[in-house]
């Protein structure tokens, strides 16, 4: 498959280069960087530190949906929301990873999904993915006796918090507490706030250093405490989950997928 990559001079586009060029079954068409970018025109390999490809780094978005089959984001949400109108338009695949969408955005997301393949995962881990299915099922298994706390930690460089996979986990608690997050979602507390408000879903947000990402859901209650948790070491496992779902879109028909579509769960 014709793989693009938007935003491949970011920390991610550039760990999905170096692990495209060395997957079987696809090949990179192109990459794009933010127009004015110092790598433009630069190779995508090199750029990503695996050597020469033979494809330069280019600024026109509709260039890449274009010549490739399937195109990957993780960049921005504007730039995401662009890019579903032009996956619609060219009759591409779409997976996007990036995070902190509005609303109106994912519903861009959605819209495109009736013409092509879209898979959307705020977090492509196997990982991540399961634990979200455990938050669910737990969950479901406990009452509103028990508080959930959803914590999160990443790099000092993030821009959005909480997290899209912290959110998404709030989002998988309350399905499974069959409760509505928006209804719920406690995301910050500061200053004389009062006791905590029974039902709430609460979230709390650490950045520092190079941490790739680290998230908990604890489940408390009086005289005894659940977590689950899942901490990532290495960009690479979303990469690699964003390549794995750029391949699964070969053969599909429209719709607006998730990691759990993906990996089967
Ligand atoms: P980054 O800032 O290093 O990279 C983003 C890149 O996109 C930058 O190089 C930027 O110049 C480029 N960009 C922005 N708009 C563009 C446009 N219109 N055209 C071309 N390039 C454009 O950030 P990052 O750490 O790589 O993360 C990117 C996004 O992916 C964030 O939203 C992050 O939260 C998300 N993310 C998701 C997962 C997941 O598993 N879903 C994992 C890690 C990061």
């Amino acid at each position: 498959m014709g793989i693009g990559i938007v935003g491949c001079a970011g920390r991610m586009g550039k760990r999905l280069v170096a692990i495209a060029s060395e997957t079987s079954g696809c090949h990179l068409t192109g990459g794009t960087v933010r127009s004015g970018s110092e790598a433009s025109g630069r190779d995508i390999g090199e750029l990503a530190g695996v050597g020469r490809l033979g494809v330069a780094a280019g600024e026109s978005a509709a260039d890449l949906f274009r010549h490739a089959d399937v195109v990957i984001d993780f960049t921005t949400p504007a730039a995401a929301e662009e890019n579903a109108d032009l996956a619609a338009t060219h009759a591409t695949a779409l997976v996007v990873g990036t995070t902190g969408l509005a609303e109106s955005q994912k519903t861009a997301l959605a819209e495109a999904g009736r013409k092509v393949p879209v898979v959307y995962a705020p977090n492509m881990s196997l990982g991540v993915n399961l634990l979200s299915l455990l938050v669910e099922r737990v969950a479901e298994a406990l009452d509103e006796d028990f508080d959930i706390e959803v914590l999160e930690m990443h790099h000092r460089h993030k821009v959005d918090a909480p997290s899209g996979t912290a959110l998404a986990l709030g989002e998988a608690a309350a399905r499974g507490r069959g409760i509505d997050l928006e209804q719920h979602a406690q995301r910050v507390r500061d200053g004389v706030t009062g006791p905590r408000k029974r039902g709430d879903i609460g979230f709390a947000t650490l950045r520092g250093g190079d941490v790739v990402g680290e998230h908990s859901v604890v489940f408390a209650t009086t005289g005894e405490r659940l977590e689950l948790a899942h901490k990532s070491s290495d960009r690479d496992i979303f990469a690699r989950g964003a390549l794995k779902a750029a391949l699964w879109t070969k053969g599909k028909g429209a719709g607006f997928y998730s990691m759990r579509d993906v990996l089967g769960l």
